[in-house]
């Protein structure tokens, strides 16, 4: 039954618990300008008359460390229904801070936490809170580090593409003509599948010009971050002579909505990308979702399935939501509600409250770090 106005209407945030864990990877993972070997998850519960609120992303201890020292505060005693109002008051504490990165992080983590325990009280699904626009959204698999073999690679693909994922994204932008060998290995493995690949601003405009035209040939659809994605010149160059089945994506380092508007000023993308954990959460996502309306222009959400597959119902302008290998292995062993796709897509169920998860804390402890001292 759902809360009535009364009852929600005197409902204060009365708890708030922080923590980030440090999630080893399955195997040392690698893309075109990065390595790592661990995973960090941030986790935020609110609570308001006994019910609890869940938010978290991938980030970094400090983004805990800042929600912790500074954000609590704001949120403690705080209207649940009045999530803008609360978004508002933290937006403007970290302005001395610098918004993009830790503290666009940190306010997207709470921002979401803050949406999860509105639709717990009110007792639906985060999809519903926001209004369904279809019951699924099609994902892509992401993953083919450059770190893998080619045996690990063709076991990633060829899984999903077994288990009906009809489009799968790998890392390249570490050596153009290794890169070129294993787009093709990867042609061989997935069939007709469409392809995608990220080179996380790995080439110069010239070796990615020169390496969308040989990506072509096998059939590549989406060329991410073929440059950086701060040379807005760049991207624009690739959009308008790389062939035409290519699309040109970029935007998970959007932290703000200003960062948006200027990529699609530009004209910089033929699909913005947008992360809730970054952009400013669920209210950020909105924003971004509603830029993209405008334009027009599709816009595809970036990694942390969990929390995009409600977005991605949500937002028709979604053209699918990212798959991706380290936060669905995470997702899948600390959450429990974790969606399993069907036929390619993310379908929430609509019979549980919020994102529909509950953290396995006890299963996390392992991987915790200290938020204070050493
Ligand atoms: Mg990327």
């Amino acid at each position: 039954m759902i809360a009535t106005q009364t009852e929600t209407d005197t409902a204060v945030i009365d708890g708030m618990d922080v923590s980030a864990y440090r999630i080893p990877t399955d195997l040392p993972e690698a893309d075109g300008t990065l390595d790592w070997n661990s995973t960090t998850l941030v986790v935020v519960e609110l609570s308001a008359r006994g019910t609890r609120g869940l938010g978290f992303g991938y980030a970094d201890t400090a983004t805990a460390r800042l929600i912790s020292d500074k954000l609590a505060e704001i949120v403690q005693g705080s209207d649940p229904l009045a999530i803008r109002s609360t978004v508002q008051r933290i937006s403007q504490s970290v302005r001395n801070l610098g918004r993009p990165g830790i503290a666009a992080m940190a306010l997207s983590i709470v921002d979401i936490a803050l949406w999860d325990l509105k639709a717990r009280l009110l007792e639906i699904s985060l999809v519903d809170l926001l209004g369904a626009a279809r019951h699924s959204v099609p994902i892509y698999g992401s993953g083919g580090f450059t770190s893998y073999s080619d045996e690990q690679l063709q076991r990633q693909f060829g899984g999903w593409v077994e288990d009906g994922i009809p489009r799968v994204k790998m890392k390249i932008g570490r050596d153009p003509a290794v890169d070129r060998r294993r787009v093709t290995l990867a042609r061989r493995t997935i069939g007709d599948a469409e392809l995608f690949v990220d080179a996380n601003g790995g080439y110069s405009h010239k070796q990615a010009l020169s390496q969308a035209t040989a990506f072509a040939e096998s059939g590549v659809s989406w060329f991410e971050e073929p440059v950086s994605s701060d040379d807005l010149e760049g991207l624009r160059l690739l959009r308008d002579r790389a062939p035409a089945p290519i699309d040109i994506a970029a935007g998970e380092y959007g932290y703000d909505p200003f960062y948006f508007r200027r990529m699609l000023d530009a004209q910089a993308v033929d699909v913005l990308q947008a992360d809730a954990t970054r952009c400013g959460g669920v209210t950020g996502f909105l924003n971004v979702a509603a830029q993209c309306e405008a334009r027009p222009i599709p816009l595809s959400a970036h990694t942390a399935p969990s929390v995009h597959a409600h977005l991605g119902c949500a937002c028709p302008e979604v053209r699918h939501v990212e798959y991706f290998h380290d936060h669905v292995r995470i997702e899948r062993m600390l959450f429990d509600g974790c969606l399993v796709p069907s036929n390619g897509e993310l379908a929430p169920d609509r019979g549980r409250p919020g994102l529909g998860l509950e953290f396995k804390q006890s299963d996390a402890a392992r991987w915790e770090v200290g938020l204070h001292g050493t």
